[in-house]
């Protein structure tokens, strides 16, 4: 049968994998880590470092297709890979999401809107910053920030040259703060044939930065469902995207705001394992594998919860109910690890 190589071995990798077996796929997972969650269920794993050439290419050479669970693969890596295999979400997907930069740069050219932002490389740049785009704001890295790491709140002007040093010379963005009612985001799917679909949209409670919940159906007009959908699809259809994509929205009185584009499977649709019959980690192996999309239409109302950390000592509660567990296999807790998550239907 086919194999799909996953760049990745955590959850996301996990889920990706569970679903291409079930449809028959084999899978082989390359990840520089040891023990990851997706090795328990995958068919073949490769640790490895993404500087092993050698690694790199007798994975590629394994495998019919190449998809990925985090956007943050080195292009020396890519230029390897991409040589022997094609990779779906596309090495253009993956350039713009990488660099907050350029994914604001490339939204705002489509005319979608994005928060008010700067760019900062230097001391002189962050004070320009902190004077044009005001406060309150946010310093994000533009590179490597994730579940809210990288990011320093400023109240004030006068906070600035502090979260500079904090920095150490990343080079970041300034974003002015949107006050959002709330925060949705679109699932969004497109096959090799051009076909896009989306699932309905998830509202979104973050703690800390890091994704707390996901409810659906979030609480949207009939227009604004209609503005995400169609902005998604607009999105997808610039970078002849093919796989899943998570798009996370701002909701505000003027419209949407794009906070962010993830070129995978994302947290915020892990509802959907209970929510519909064609999940997003299905949905995201049937289009890199070139098959048509499946119905994600949703059948039942979902609450999704992230288990992190501690979060845990809920399990056996919850293994007394009929609530779907989603639980990751990572031997050690820690805070602020994803260890799981629960779909209630509500
Ligand atoms: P992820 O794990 O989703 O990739 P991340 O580290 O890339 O997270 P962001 O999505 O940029 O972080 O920000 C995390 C959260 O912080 C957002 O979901 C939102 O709640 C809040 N936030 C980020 N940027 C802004 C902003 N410009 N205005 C208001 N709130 C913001
Ligand atoms: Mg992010
Ligand atoms: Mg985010």
């Amino acid at each position: 049968g086919a194999c799909i190589g996953i760049l990745g071995g955590g959850q996301l990798g996990r889920m990706l994998a569970v679903a291409a077996s079930r449809l028959g796929l084999k899978t082989h997972i390359f990840e520089p880590g040891a023990n990851p969650p997706a090795g328990h269920v995958a068919h073949q794993v490769t640790t490895a470092s993404y500087e092993d050439d050698a690694a790199l290419r007798r994975f590629a050479q394994s495998v019919d297709v190449i998809t990925y669970e985090f956007e943050n693969i080195p292009t020396s890596a890519l230029d390897i890979l991409e040589q022997i295999r094609p990779i779906h979400p596309g090495r253009r997907a993956l350039a713009i999401s990488q660099d907050r930069l350029s994914e604001k740069e490339f939204l705002t050219g489509l005319g979608l809107k994005v928060a008010p932002y700067a760019n900062v490389t230097t001391a002189a740049e962050a004070e320009a910053a902190a004077q044009s785009i005001g406060t309150p704001s946010i310093l994000k890295t533009r590179r490597m920030g994730y579940d809210g790491k990288g990011q320093i709140r400023l109240k004030d002007a006068s906070d600035m040259a502090e979260a500079w040093q904090a920095m150490q010379g990343a080079p970041s963005v300034l974003e002015g703060f949107i006050n959002f009612s709330h925060e949705v985001s679109v699932i969004a799917a497109r096959a090799s044939d051009g076909q896009v679909a989306c699932y309905d949209l998830g509202e979104n409670v973050h703690r800390e930065g890091i994704l707390h919940s996901t409810t659906v159906p979030a609480s949207l007009s009939a227009a604004q469902r209609m503005d995400a959908v169609l902005l998604a699809g607009q999105i997808l259809n610039a970078l002849d995207y093919v796989g899943v994509m998570g798009v996370e929205l701002f909701v505000t009185a003027d419209g949407l705001i794009v906070n962010e584009i993830a070129p995978r499977v994302h947290n915020s649709g892990h509802w959907t394992q209970n929510g519909c019959d064609i999940c997003q980690f299905e949905q995201h192996i049937r289009a890199v594998a070139g098959w048509p999309l499946g119905d994600g239409s949703r059948h039942s109302d979902i609450r999704m919860e992230n288990l992190i950390g501690a979060d845990m000592d809920r399990v056996p509660e919850l293994r007394k109910t009929n609530a779907a567990l989603h639980l990751y296999g990572k031997s050690e807790v820690k805070p602020g690890r994803k260890m799981g998550h629960v779909n209630f239907r509500t």
